[in-house]
């Protein structure tokens, strides 16, 4: 193929999904994805994934962020994560105290987080959750976003989550899920719908992404994030673990990040308004990306036990980073996900 070639044909996928014309052939969307990183092609998808992105948060971009009520070994043991067993990273079970938690949290609000995430390991005892998640609720302003980062649940328990004052979730079907998670691909989408049944707005992201996947394999993991009409889907890259298997492919550069954030916001819908990316850096920003997470106590991504003080960026952090690629941020509640109000909030 002429480089000509390639270029008409981005810019006739550029042109028909700035018309609202996604493409959604798996072919045409692996060959965007494998598209060379600095080349003219991934410069214009860039572009106008950035201009999209844009038009779909009316240019405001979002900071969330999350803390997690435990840290310790985790039985489900996804070879990329910080916590699973075999990993040896953390091998002692420990809680995080609730006053901690609900500093963390006010603290969030005060510097202007648009959603709050209270996540915890796989495995963590579901009503021991819902408890804590409903007592940190209480501590909240009434118009915060709250959402939920936990294992997988069935209907009845989104409904518990749902009366917990939890507004939606972050849920993926991981790159490698089934294969270097001991998690069925099943079991997940079963949890998407169980969400969705409840009306728990869901957040999710084609991750952790190695150097190690295939094409096919993004192909349909982001399709499948394109399905489930989330509140905002993206990318984010997988950050080796010193030491584990997964260390060994190495890391996706940022900039090859952008060109994959740029090819999820083209091949999504503007009704997905949301385009993540984790860790925040403004290379991706510039690609497109509107949605950064902030991160105190345990993180999945880090051995350090609160990630504050290790890789863990604050709310100040993410916007600076949003600043550097001349985004403006949004204030007040997420509206990515969707803030129903609770019953408790209703004035007597
Ligand atoms: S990603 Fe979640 S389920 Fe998997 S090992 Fe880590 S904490 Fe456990």
């Amino acid at each position: 193929m002429s480089p000509e070639d390639q270029t008409g044909f981005v810019n006739r996928i550029i042109g028909e999904a700035l018309n609202g014309n996604p493409p959604s052939d798996r072919e045409v969307i692996g060959r965007l994805f494998e598209i060379p990183t600095f080349s003219v092609e991934s410069m214009l998808l860039q572009a106008a994934a950035r201009q999209l992105s844009e038009a779909a948060c009316n240019g405001k971009a979002e900071v969330h962020a999350q803390t997690a009520l435990n840290i310790g070994p985790c039985l489900r043991d996804c070879a990329f994560c910080a916590f699973a067993k075999s990993n040896g990273v953390f091998t002692e079970e420990k809680e995080f105290p609730m006053e901690y938690l609900i500093d963390t949290m006010q603290q969030f609000e005060a510097d202007g987080a648009n959603a709050l995430f209270l996540m915890t390991t796989g495995m963590y005892p579901f009503e021991k959750y819902l408890e804590k998640a409903a007592e940190i609720h209480l501590h909240l302003k009434p118009e915060t976003t709250f959402i939920a980062n936990i294992g997988d649940f069935d209907l009845p328990q989104a409904k518990d989550l749902k009366d917990a004052g939890v507004d939606g979730v972050y849920h993926a079907v991981r790159l490698g899920e089934g294969e270097v998670t001991s998690i069925p691909v099943e079991r997940r989408i079963k949890t998407f719908k169980a969400a969705q049944d409840a009306e728990l707005s869901i957040g999710t992201c084609l991750e952790p992404v190695g150097p190690e996947h295939s094409t096919g394999e993004l192909v349909e993991k982001l399709l499948i994030t394109r399905d489930i009409e989330p509140a905002y889907s993206g990318s984010a890259r997988r950050i080796p673990i010193p030491g584990t298997e997964l260390a060994k492919p190495g890391i996706v550069s940022e900039s090859r990040m952008a060109h994959i954030l740029a090819v999820v916001r083209i091949v999504l819908p503007l009704s997905i308004k949301g385009n993540c990316t984790h860790e925040p850096n403004a290379v991706g920003a510039q690609a497109g990306a509107n949605l950064f997470w902030a991160e105190v106590g345990a993180n999945p991504r880090d051995t350090e036990e609160k990630t504050e003080e290790g890789r863990g960026m604050s709310v100040p952090d993410c916007r600076r980073v949003f600043s550097e690629a001349e985004w403006d941020y949004l204030e007040g509640p997420s509206a990515f996900y969707s803030h129903a109000g609770h019953l408790s909030e209703v004035p007597a």
